[in-house]
């Protein structure tokens, strides 16, 4: 099968990586000049924990030259999805699928409408990466992926794309309602990333601290509310257990909200709290806690775009 892997950054790099030591045709497509320069000469840097190894794998600059393309994995932020979509459906062979495992609700259907429904699978990833620097990733966390189609259809290619990735040694189970599983990760999300990105708080210190119990508590309940209005079924029984839950499990993390603000990088804010306020409005549900928060997280962006 042959891949690209559109937006290289930490999950794109590690993706990538894997699948290139597997033997897999793959190549990393980013626009950071830097990155793809550091990996073409030097190959990419892949820490983890047992070690650092340098990986060799083909790397481009925009699209430039890549067509016929079976698969696209697509791991840009989500600000980003349009525009790689386009580039997406410009080097996929008729029939070639998009692939993306981006956190937020939306990104699917951004995916949908420039390659079409049919030929977009999506899912969850419990793997982590961060990227330390051009051409260096560090593997974080380590877990399961899931994918699926939105339709909740599973066809052949769908299990070939499983299977590549499990034999890659990034495991991958076919998930018929990845919707479930999407939202599952979107409502955890909605309580720990805003709420750390504003405090500038490690995930476990917001389980510890009363008042933001509270705001997570408040934040979560909303957007349990806006999923059982659009019809999803949650993956997990107790929503703000599962939160706190992962919030103590993932204790000393800064979230991926955090990392933007202290870089001064925008965030996924549209897609997490604000995905939750815009469904709320298309649902008739309230939610003036995420609102509150993502015209916060906005406004702080704001403040740190270079004057
Ligand atoms: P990142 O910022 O490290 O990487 C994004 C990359 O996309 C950057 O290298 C950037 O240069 C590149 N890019 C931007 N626009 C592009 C374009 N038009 N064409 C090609 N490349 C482009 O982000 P990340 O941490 O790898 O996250 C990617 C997605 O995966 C996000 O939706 C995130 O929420 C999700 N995710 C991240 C993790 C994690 O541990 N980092 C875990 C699960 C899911």
């Amino acid at each position: 099968m042959k891949i690209a892997v559109i937006g290289a950054g930490a999950m794109g790099s590690l993706f990538g990586a894997y699948l290139a030591k597997a033997g897999e045709a793959v190549t990393l497509v980013d626009i950071w000049q830097e990155h793809v320069a550091a990996i073409r000469s030097q190959g990419l840097l892949l820490s983890e924990e047992a070690g650092d190894e340098v990986v060799r794998l083909d790397v481009v600059l925009g699209t430039g030259g890549l067509v016929a393309v079976d698969l696209v994995i697509l791991f840009v932020k989500a600000a980003a999805t349009r525009v790689a979509a386009v580039d997406a459906a410009a080097l996929l062979r008729p029939g070639g699928r998009v692939l993306t495992l981006q956190n937020g609700l939306g990104n699917a259907e951004v995916i949908a409408e420039i390659v079409g429904a049919e030929r977009v699978l999506a899912g969850t990833t419990a793997q982590g990466a961060t990227l330390l620097g051009p051409g260096r990733v560090r593997h974080g966390g380590r877990g399961e992926t899931h994918i699926g189609r939105l339709s909740g259809e599973v066809d052949g290619l769908c299990a070939q794309v499983a299977a590549m990735l499990s034999n890659a040694g990034l495991p991958t189970v076919v998930e018929p309602d990845v919707r479930s599983l999407i939202w599952g990760k979107l409502v955890i999300n909605t309580g720990i990333n805003a709420l750390t990105a504003l405090l500038r708080l490690r995930n476990g210190q917001l389980a510890e601290l009363a008042e933001t119990r509270q705001l997570l508590a408040l934040a979560v309940e909303e957007a349990v509310q806006v999923a059982g209005a659009a019809g999803v079924a949650l993956p997990y029984e107790n929503p703000l257990g599962k939160v706190l839950a992962v919030a103590a499990a993932t204790g000393q993390n800064q979230s991926s909200m955090l990392q933007d603000v202290l870089r001064g990088s925008p965030t996924e804010i549209a897609v997490i709290n604000g995905a939750i306020v815009r469904e709320g409005e298309r649902l008739g549900v309230a939610t003036p806690v995420n609102r509150t928060l993502t015209l916060l997280v906005q406004a702080l962006e704001k403040n740190l775009l270079p004057s």
